[in-house]
């Protein structure tokens, strides 16, 4: 018996049913007769976010000073694992420095639509790009016996209403890009936790969802850990400890406890269930007291430095006509008041408090150099200022290079909420359009945590995208522009031209209730490149100081087994004077498929480090995965026989080298043929250029109809705030909810106060007040009563006292 299964025999089952929930926000619940000492978690993803004091979940209040990394948006640029390892090595030195067990990330969620407000905190819109990377984050963060919450398991691609919305998804595109990530991660890295959604896939709660978390996880990859809620996301306890939930967080509603008891008493919960769950929570304490007995030390002066070389490496140098790199030996001009003030990471439960932040301008200045500088527009701004625009033209004129740093403001993106638009405010894209009326030399150094549109791209000559570039992004920035770091990352997304353009445009975001995942695995470059839409840049782009040559291509075998496996080797060579690191990309692309399928996938990457003018092999070995796709009759992954090539790209558009090879599948099956009940995938019908797959056909995939609406009344713990609005008294809840929630949240300068609130508070449940940790579930029990009209009834439960 281990040591955990020991203590949790001497516990006793209203102990056990305590530990199933947090003892408050951030904290499990001590034993200390047992040595079960309090544990504290925290987020993360991109640094430690420890709040001492007044918590909450969106970044609101204070937190302890740490490095702010660059978010994940950044970092998948780099396409470079070890990098990603050492960042999570940083983050777990941090992490035994301020005394937390479980750092609450990586994001693994998957980039469905550029406008999801959290895509910033998620790595790409390919899972085998998003996989590599949160491998590489679990496994340094863990290395230092660090905790990680791989997280939000699943589907949740959307902010909006992301506590009521059911992800209707069908089972490929849910095997192939939804939960491919989780699948490596878990299998290869094994994190600590996993933290389960807010929303429903296919009509359950992922807090609930025996399937994902009993059969999926722990059944099919062999997951161990911990399945512990998103903050507030578990909906009903016994139905979530019973499917396979360990951990409700915050534990701030009190009262979960005695509902397990309740249900372990009428055989709702079985005394096994609740052991197991214990044992694992008890595992983990030791785990973690464990942990803090090593001798691990934190260097924030070391972690500033990887901070900056973080984003050195993933900066994307989208465009350069000979303009960069600059030498600063002529006149130039700085624009934009990104400059001075940057956006460097995102909105929410990820704010971090940086330990110390630098901008742009002030590494401009630190090179001793003369340049001009202009606001050019207000800080937070969205709508045009004519006079700074005119400062900024006039400062621009005659000047031999001019360096607009322009993007999306702190209120486009947030968690909570998703973007209604793909384009920069116009106070952004004006400015840039009047500079380059008045100078030809224009570099645009772009800040933004997602794709944007650029409708003066052929008016700049170079395009920097360095997403958000955490703490030390002005001095990466700046290294950049100057030659002194050579760009070498590449698109983890793709650029669409257009929001239109996007897979999932009819159907992202467009319901509270239900999310159609109706492009089923035909997102981001899978669907741009399959029907041969045009794009502003595509995925994997990202251009260099100097150039690559691909030669050489060898397979090892024209034709193989899916049992064996197939080397491939190229050659890449440094055509110019200045090292660099080209990022190699391997796609294969199955020829006739009897499945519909996209026209390429990517399967492997490198990153290859290149003095000047020196060639490298490079070699890749693919095993059957590099040919499979889900098989839903047999319920596995299944590489059909017939032709496949192999294409290395320097992105999905720009394929260098392409060699056939024939698969043989050794173990036939039947291959499921879509052609009767979905047609239209196999052709991607499209009315004015967008998207529109039938939903007949799409509900054939999913293999049912859509979930039926629930009734508005009678009102119960998830009805969603705005519903309350149809009664009177419910209107008066609505009225105090939202000004307790206005006040609440502290609003920083720059953010939509009104969009957050709204937001935020009429799509929460009813239940959700129970994380300010007033309120006890009976007594949530008895507001909803009272809503219902049922006054005495609600009342004598509302009094019933905290446990
Ligand atoms: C977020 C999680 C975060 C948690 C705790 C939630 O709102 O979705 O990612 O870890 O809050 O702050």
């Amino acid at each position: 018996m281990s040591k955990a299964q020991d203590i949790v025999k001497k516990m006793t089952n209203e102990e056990k049913a305590l530990l199933l929930s947090g003892e408050d926000f951030w904290h499990l619940v001590a034993f200390e007769k047992y040595g079960l000492p309090r544990i504290m978690v925290a987020d993360g993803p991109h640094g430690l976010r420890k709040q001492p004091d007044k918590e909450d979940h969106l970044g609101q209040n204070e937190s302890v000073p740490a490095t702010c990394f660059p978010p994940a948006c950044t970092t998948a640029c780099s396409f470079d694992e070890e990098l990603i390892f050492k960042m999570g090595e940083a983050l777990a030195e941090e992490c035994h420095d301020q005394g937390i067990s479980v750092l609450l990330g990586p994001g693994a969620n998957h980039k469905r639509s550029p406008l999801c407000g959290r895509n910033f905190e998620y790595f790409s819109e390919d899972p085998v790009l998003t996989g590599a990377m949160a491998i590489s984050y679990v496994k340094g963060v863990q290395r230092k016996g660090i905790g990680t919450s791989l997280k939000h398991f699943a589907c949740n691609s959307q902010e909006h209403a992301r506590f009521l919305s059911d992800s209707i998804v069908d089972e490929r595109a849910l095997r192939e890009i939804y939960l491919r990530a989780f699948e490596t991660v878990i299998k290869k890295s094994q994190p600590c936790t996993i933290m389960t959604a807010y929303n429903k896939i296919n009509g359950t709660y992922c807090s609930e969802n025996k399937r994902l978390m009993e059969y999926v996880a722990r059944g099919e990859w062999g997951f161990k850990g911990i399945f512990v809620t998103d903050w507030g996301a578990m909906h009903d306890p016994v139905e979530s400890y019973k499917n396979g939930q360990d951990l409700e967080m915050p534990g701030s509603c009190k009262g979960t406890d005695k509902r397990v008891l309740a249900a372990l008493e009428n055989g709702d919960i079985s005394q096994q269930t609740l052991d197991e769950h214990a044992a694992r929570l008890v595992e983990l304490i030791l785990k973690s007291m464990e942990a803090k007995k090593k001798n691990v030390t934190c260097d924030m002066t070391a972690h500033l430095k990887l901070a900056q070389h973080i984003a050195e490496e993933s900066a994307v140098l989208l465009k350069n006509d000979g303009l960069l790199p600059y030498k600063p030996t002529g006149t130039f001009a700085v624009i934009g008041n990104m400059a001075k003030h940057p956006r460097y990471q995102g909105a929410g439960s990820s704010k971090i408090n940086p330990y110390e932040l630098d901008n742009a301008y002030d590494a401009f200045v630190s090179l001793g150099v003369d340049f001009d500088y202009a606001d050019g527009y207000k800080r937070y701004a969205t709508e045009p200022d004519d006079a700074l625009i005119r400062e900024a033209s006039d400062t621009a004129k005659g000047k031999d290079i001019v360096f607009v740093f322009a993007g999306l403001p702190e209120s486009y993106e947030s968690e909570g909420y998703d973007r209604d638009t793909l384009d920069m405010p116009p106070a952004h894209n004006k400015l840039i359009e009047a500079v380059a009326a008045v100078n030809e030399n224009v570099v645009v150094v772009l800040q933004c945590g997602s794709a944007v549109t650029m409708p003066w791209k052929d008016k700049a000559k170079a395009i920097l995208l360095t997403y958000l570039g955490g703490c030390q992004g002005g001095k990466a920035a700046v290294n950049l522009l100057l030659g002194n770091a050579n760009p070498s990352g590449k698109l983890a997304e793709t650029f669409p031209m257009k929001l239109s353009d996007t897979p999932c445009y009819k159907h992202f975001a467009n319901d509270k209730f239900t999310a159609q995942y109706r492009e089923s695995i035909f997102t981001g470059y899978r669907y741009y490149d399959t029907v041969e839409k045009e794009v502003l840049f595509p995925f994997g782009h990202g251009l260099s100081y100097t150039t690559y040559a691909y030669s050489d291509l060898k397979i090892s075998s024209e034709s193989i087994s899916d049992t064996e496996k197939l080397t491939v080797t190229l050659k890449v060579k440094n055509n110019g004077e200045l090292a660099g690191k080209e990022i190699v990309q391997l796609y294969v692309s199955h020829k006739k498929p009897s499945v519909f399928k996209a026209a390429k996938e990517l399967k492997a990457f490198a990153k290859v480090v290149l003095e000047a003018e020196e060639e490298k092999e490079v070699s890749f070995e693919l095993d059957a995965d590099a040919f499979n796709y889900y098989n839903i009759r047999i319920h596995d992954w299944h590489a059909e026989s017939g032709d496949y090539e192999i294409l290395i790209g320097a992105s999905s558009r720009d394929i260098r080298l392409r060699s056939a090879v024939h698969i043989t599948s050794a173990a036939e099956c039947d291959v499921p043929d879509y052609r009767g009940i979905a047609p239209s995938y196999y052709s991607l019908p499209h009315t004015d250029g967008i998207l529109d797959l039938p939903q007949s056909e799409f509900l054939a995939l999913v293999g049912k109809p859509l979930p039926e609406r629930r009734a508005v009344r009678p009102f119960h713990l998830n009805s969603p705030v705005f519903e309350l609005r149809s009664t009177f008294i419910g209107r008066i809840f609505v009225f105090f909810a939202k000004r307790i929630g206005t006040k609440s949240l502290v609003i920083s300068e720059g953010d939509d106060a009104e969009k957050m609130v709204d937001a935020m508070i009429m799509d929460l449940p009813l239940r959700a007040i129970g994380m300010s940790g007033s309120f006890t579930r009976d007594q949530i029990d008895g507001l909803a009563e009272i809503l219902n009209g049922h006054l005495i009834r609600g009342l004598k439960l509302m009094r019933k006292s905290k446990s």
